[in-house]
This record gives structure tokens, sequence and C-alpha cells, in this order.
């Protein structure tokens, strides 16, 4: 459907304007201070305009157990996070429902979704997830969580002997389901795109690594990995590889325009430039850093040696929520305790073109989105400048975000199709999704972590706790 979004608050250079935007064939194709309308008519008088950010990086899954996980280091934690990890295809469907209408929410209209594959049923958990995200209508980047290493492998021996049971598929089978995936499911043209998405060096051998950037080149997809989240890790690259596992990815090639690695928090000057060099995108996800005690990515070190950055919420159990606003928030101004120098702090300008083009680019979609240009895609949202947590007037980018802002996003669309419109998600029953996420689940408190019990002792000696 052709449309024109009527005097809209544009951002321009260092200042606002208000302008007419019109949308043909789900693109762009207008931007004018006179209202010339094309096709149907949307009035946005007191309305800030600003293309769609992205989710660059979450688990749909986790959803199910936000707000009850325990207060642990990645190691422990995940290892709590799989003993209680749903097994159930309905599941999958409502958290990926849930996923994406608070992404949209806040203001994104992509989101990368890490996903937690069923074993035994791991087609069938894509398929879920590829229909629950056209049912919504948000653009999606479907990344199979892949390893082929089992999880006590991810904590390192330090001086002890350690062996590790086999991981119960072979890698070969792995990339093959992988491969599945991508016949049936990539194609961007709809908004719906497969990534390899082998989980990280912890959990992962050289040929699952290399089979997916075998994949990737094949394809023409997209590459996501966790990358370096822990003191854990740093230390388990330095056992496995000899080397920094940025260092040792870049050996085996898998690093390129294409990758985007989520968290990247414990990385050396020498990392930061192999990056910059690769052209690689880092995924900040602040919460889910401070949530596990991660600590802080060196977010101003990226940026000042020219490595982009883009915002993922990460998976609700470390974060618990998916408010992307948040994440931009917390994000951005976190670094300003890391950094006496202010000139180096991450202004809400350059949040938002984070939070917008930086997650275009993590997504070799810099060209396609992230912008408010003609030709470009219509991922677009409209804020309600009216809004009681958006008042009074000041300055609207950044009242959106260094405020607290909620239920502000009046309208979005995505390949220029509405998915809210008067703050609604428009597509999809929402009071019915909240009826079943509250049948499906109940009020919990205590759970018993059996393989946290088996690693907790060996975690704490190799950390020196
Ligand atoms: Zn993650």
């Amino acid at each position: 459907m052709d449309f024109t979004i009527e005097n809209a608050l544009i951002a321009t250079q260092d200042d606002y304007t208000t302008l007419s935007v019109g949308v043909s064939d789900g693109k762009i194709s207008t931007i004018s201070p006179q209202v010339e309308s094309v096709g149907t008519s949307m009035p946005a008088d007191n309305k800030l305009l600003l293309p769609g950010f992205i989710n660059a990086h979450t688990h749909s899954s986790e959803m199910w157990q936000r707000g009850i996980m325990s207060m642990f280091p990645l190691e422990l934690w995940l290892a709590e996070l799989y003993d209680f990890a749903p097994l159930d295809i309905e599941k999958v469907y409502l958290s990926a429902l849930g996923t994406a209408v608070e992404t949209l929410l806040s203001g994104g209209t992509s989101v990368v979704d890490h996903l937690v594959l069923i074993p035994g049923k791991e087609l069938e958990t894509i398929a879920t997830a590829v229909r629950a995200y056209q049912e919504v209508g948000i653009r999606a980047f479907i990344a199979p969580l892949i390893q082929d290493e089992s999880l006590t492998a991810g904590i390192p021996s330090g001086d002890t002997k350690q062996s590790h049971e086999a991981y119960f598929r072979s890698t070969q089978a792995t990339l093959d389901i992988l491969e599945e995936a991508v016949k049936l499911f990539h194609n961007p043209d709809i908004g719906m795109s497969i990534l390899v998405a082998p989980t990280g060096i912890q959990l992962c051998t050289d040929a699952l690594f290399t089979g997916c950037a075998e994949l990737s080149d094949k394809y023409n997809l997209c590459r996501h990995s966790h990358l370096l989240e822990t003191k854990a890790q740093e230390k388990l690259a330095q056992e496995k590889y000899g080397c920094t596992a940025v260092e040792h990815l870049q050996r085996i090639s898998y690093l390129d325009s294409r990758t985007s690695l989520a968290h990247c928090v414990h990385l050396t000057d020498g990392d930061i430039k192999i990056l910059a060099e690769t052209k690689s995108t880092v995924v900040h996800n602040p919460l889910s850093n401070l949530r596990l005690g991660s600590g802080i990515a060196p977010i101003l070190k990226y940026r000042q040696a020219g490595v982009n950055v883009s915002f993922g919420c990460d998976g609700a159990s470390s974060n618990d929520s998916q408010d992307l606003l948040e994440a931009i928030k917390i994000g951005s101004i976190l670094h300003n305790v890391t950094d006496f120098d202010y000139q180096h702090w991450i202004t809400p300008r350059q949040s938002v073109k984070m939070a917008a083009l930086g997650g275009a680019i993590g997504l070799n979609m810099g060209e396609l989105l992230g912008t408010l240009d003609v030709g470009k895609k219509a991922d677009l949202v409209l804020y309600d400048l009216t809004s009681l947590s958006l008042l009074p007037r000041t300055d609207p980018i950044g009242l959106l975000v260094l405020g607290r802002p909620t239920n502000i996003v009046d309208s979005a669309w995505v390949n220029g199709k509405q998915v809210v419109a008067n703050g609604k998600v428009t597509t999809i029953d929402v009071d019915n999704l909240r009826q079943e996420l509250f049948k499906n689940s109940q009020w919990q408190t205590q759970r018993k972590s059996k393989t946290v019990a088996e690693l907790e002792a060996h975690y704490r000696l190799v950390m020196g706790l």
C-alpha cells in the first residue's frame, strides 16, 4: 500500500524539521517539506519519525525464564538455563511472538533471534519462529544457535584434567540442519533471513566455525556469534588456542563485514584492531553484561577504532526484559564512568544512529535500512511526543534516549506494512498472547539446577573464588 506520513518531526544534522515522507512499494519514495500525498494520508503532527531500531541479539525462548534465574555468572547461569529450557514447540511460538511485540513497542522493527533449538526438533523450532515473526510482521533474522561441544567444555580446565562428553549430534549433522533451514526459510526480500550462528569459541570446534563460514559464502548469509563475554572465556581461549579468541577467529577466516559478535567484553587492543580491519560488528548487550557480572564492554574504544557497534537486549533471562530503549539508554550512559574524557561519551543522536544504522550495517543491510533516505526500505517508527514521558517539550531524541519512555510508539511499519497503529500491534491479538503466556506458566520461586550442582565447585576453583 502507498501512503504518506504527513508533517512528522524529523532530525536534521543538529536540529529538527517538519517533513512528509511518502512510501511506495515498501520503500521511502519521497521526503519533502510540502505535503505531496502519495496514497493514503497518515497525519503525524507532534510525532517524531525515526528509522526502526534493530534488536541485534536476543534468544526469544528465554522469555519463559525471565525473572527467575539465579544471580550467577554466565557459565553457571547457562547450566541453570538449560536445565529448565522449554522443550515445547508451542512455547517457542509464544515467546517469539512476545519478543517481537516487545521489540516493536520499544522502537525496534528488526530482531536477531539467536534461537535455541529443541533437540530432535531443530527444523520445527526454526519453522515455528519463522511463523511467529511472519505473523507479527517484524523483520526477522533467525540465527539458529548451534554448538558441537558439551556444556562442561565451556569452562576452563585450569590446572585440572577435565574430560567432556561428546556432544549429542555430530558437527556435520548440525551443518546439514542449518543448510536445510536456509533452503526452506531464507528469504531476505520478505524480511526473513537465516544467519549462521555457532554460539561461540567456548562450545564450538573449528570444524563448526569453518562449516558455517562455507555456508555463509555459499548462500551469502550473515554470521553471528557470542564473543568473549566473560573472563572465563578469555582464559579458555588461551587454553584452547594459545592466543586470543579474536586472533583465532581471524586465523580461521570467520571474521568479515557480515559478522556480528555479541558482547565483546574482554578484548585486547590488538583484538580491537582486528575487528576494525575485518569490519566486524560488535553487538552491545549492556543489561545482560550487568546482570551476569560479565563486565563493561569497551564500547568507547570500539567507536574510536572505527568498529561498528549496535545494540541488543540479549535473551530475556539475562536482561530480564526486551525493552530496546532501555538497552540503548544503559548501553550509552554506562560508558561515562569508564572514560573521564566526556568528549568521548555517546550522545543521544549517536545512540540512535548505532541502534538503527549500526544494526543494519552489522546485518549487511546498511544500504537498505537504518536511515530516512529515499530508496531505503520503509522500516519506520513514529513516536508520540505528546506522551507524558516525553513531556515537557525539550529535545525529542534526548527525551527518547535518556528518559524513561513508556507507551510512546504510536506507529511502526516494516517493509512499508503497518504493524503498530495508535500504540497497538495490529497484526496479532496481543490480549490473546497475554492470556496464553499466563496460562502456559506459573508463579515460581526456588528451583534447584542439577547441572549447577555438578559444575559449581570446579568453576569456583578455576576462577580463583
Ligand atoms: Zn546471547
